[in-house]
């Protein structure tokens, strides 16, 4: 398995961890729906499945602007919250897999790379993302 894979796996696996001890610290169990999400993220990611590169890509960029915005709020309102600390974590964690997530072992893990021409600029070329097409040379793999 790719180095930049096994970052995104460990960074996923704290993520859930921290998620799992938030939900039972605060008592919120919504937060076990976005620990579903996440744990069908990790899977994905692990078989390599298009379309946990996808969703994966989207949602820490997502992510990582919201959280962003609740970092700047929490400093705009110049008040101490314990959530801070957490939240920037957080943060580092979502660019950190969306950036791993660009690189060439990632894309290779995933096959989203075209075999033809070797382009990276591809999209899905059926709902679930089992075939992809190349928007370089329109072929399909
Ligand atoms: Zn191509």
């Amino acid at each position: 398995m790719k180095k930049p894979i096994i970052a995104v796996l460990v960074l996923l696996g704290i993520g859930i961890l921290f998620d799992i001890i938030g939900a039972v610290y605060f008592k919120k169990l919504s937060i076990l729906i976005q620990v579903g999400i996440e744990l069908l993220i990790f899977i994905g990611v692990y078989v390599g499945n298009r379309l946990a590169w996808q969703w994966g890509r989207l949602l820490t960029m997502i992510s990582f602007v919201f959280i962003a915005l609740g970092v700047f709020a929490i400093f705009a309102s110049g008040k101490d919250s314990e959530n801070l600390g957490g939240l920037i974590i957080s943060g580092i964690v979502s660019i950190s897999i969306f950036i791993l997530f660009r690189t060439k072992s990632a894309r290779e893990h995933f096959e989203v790379i075209c075999p033809d021409c070797s382009s990276t600029n591809i999209k899905a070329n059926d709902f679930l993302f089992r075939t992809a097409k190349c928007k370089k040379c329109d072929c399909i793999f």
